[in-house]
């Protein structure tokens, strides 16, 4: 087996070509072919010298995750289940009037157990490699169809299994290739890492790849955010908002994303948006209201739609920027938060089996 080239950034492939004595354009030649036609015969890339081809055929491969299934829901949302040996991730595109968002996972399973999250309750299993972090771009543009992809997807969000900032040196270059124009192209802008808080690896991305930033938050306080996120008695809140506030200095955006998902009962009062806007008072942000989206085995509920309005209006009348996220594709369990790939689907099958007994 040769080195997989999906998984090399421009500099990376550039390097690996000049081991075979070639020019730095053959990467991005090479790059195009792969990323933006899909390409994984080196036999096919017509515009590379034949003996160049046999060479790459010798010692290079281009291999994505193999594609397990491949769901589409009634509200057009789709999700695609990759194997990626010792367990399966996913992968779901969004399709919207104005944007197609693409969101990718960063790890099999996740060692941060947020309660409220799917992924965390099945554990962590491996990180990705950047090959199969970028393998999901490729397999979406190469399904969405290659000739319009450059319009399908517009915005890629990795917000989906994983924590990608503990997986930092294998999401690093699959950054760069989403924002490589002889890759995927995007602008920093549209490409989202969303992150639970790892403060020192916000700095690191904020000094070498700053994309727009989502964070976390889920609470006010940290006595909540302890029990809802047990990676705040790491990383408490004072220390994670001087953090965002650092990351403005160079983010594409002026201002970051903090999610908060609308647990009833437990995150949702009047004074906890009052405690909230005191929280972000010093940093230039936006809101992001997540409806909890259940799965089997949790042991919270969504907060009533009147409560998460309020909340809404709460914030919105202090001049915080608010939006409530539409849940999308919860008939196919691919909606925020529910996202547990192979070994969860068996948990609910034993979930079915048992009640069916
Ligand atoms: N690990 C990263 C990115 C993946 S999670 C992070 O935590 O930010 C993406 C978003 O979905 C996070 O905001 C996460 O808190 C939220 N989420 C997790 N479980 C959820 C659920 N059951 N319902 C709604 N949102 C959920
Ligand atoms: Fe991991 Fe994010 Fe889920 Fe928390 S919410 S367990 S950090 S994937």
């Amino acid at each position: 087996m040769g080195v997989n080239l999906l998984g090399l950034d421009h500099d990376a492939l550039a390097g690996c070509l000049a081991g075979l004595g070639e020019k730095p354009f053959r990467a991005r030649q090479v790059m195009r072919w792969m990323h933006q036609l899909g390409e994984s015969e080196f036999a096919r890339m017509t515009d590379l010298a034949k003996p160049l081809r046999a060479r790459l055929g010798e010692v290079a491969e281009i291999v994505a995750p193999r594609l397990v299934s491949d769901t589409t829901a009634p509200d057009g949302t789709r999700k695609w289940l990759l194997d990626v040996g010792s367990s399966a991730v996913e992968t779901v595109f969004i399709p919207e009037s104005s944007r197609g968002t693409l969101c990718i996972s960063s790890q099999a399973g996740c060692s941060l157990d947020c309660r409220f999250c799917a992924t965390g309750k099945q554990g962590f299993n491996r990180n990705l490699t950047t090959a199969e972090i970028v393998g999901q771009l490729w397999h979406a543009r190469r399904a969405l169809g290659a000739s319009r992809a450059d319009r399908v997807i517009s915005n890629v969000v990795m917000m989906g299994m994983g924590e990608p900032l503990l997986n930092f040196d294998n999401v690093l270059p699959a950054l760069r290739l989403m924002l490589d124009d002889n890759a995927y192209g995007l602008s920093r802008r549209r490409v989202t890492v969303s992150t639970s808080g790892i403060v020192p690896m916000i700095d690191r991305l904020r000094d070498t790849c700053p994309v727009a930033l989502a964070v976390s938050l889920h609470a006010p306080n940290d006595r909540l955010r302890d029990e809802l996120m047990p990676i705040n008695r790491k990383y408490p809140l004072r220390e994670l908002l001087a953090a965002c506030a650092r990351y403005l200095e160079c983010a594409p955006r002026d201002s970051i994303t903090f999610e908060y998902v609308m647990l009833a009962g437990v995150n949702d009062a009047p004074s906890h948006a009052r405690e909230l806007l005191a929280l972000v008072s010093d940093v230039s942000c936006k809101v992001n209201l997540i409806p909890f989206n259940p799965f089997p085995g949790a042991g919270d509920q969504r907060s009533s739609d009147d409560a998460i309005r309020r909340f809404a209006e709460r914030l919105q009348a202090a001049g915080i920027v608010t939006t409530i996220r539409k849940t999308r594709g919860g008939e196919i369990d691919a909606a925020c938060g529910q996202l547990a790939g192979r070994v969860a689907d068996r948990t609910r099958r034993t979930l079915r089996i048992a009640r069916a007994a």
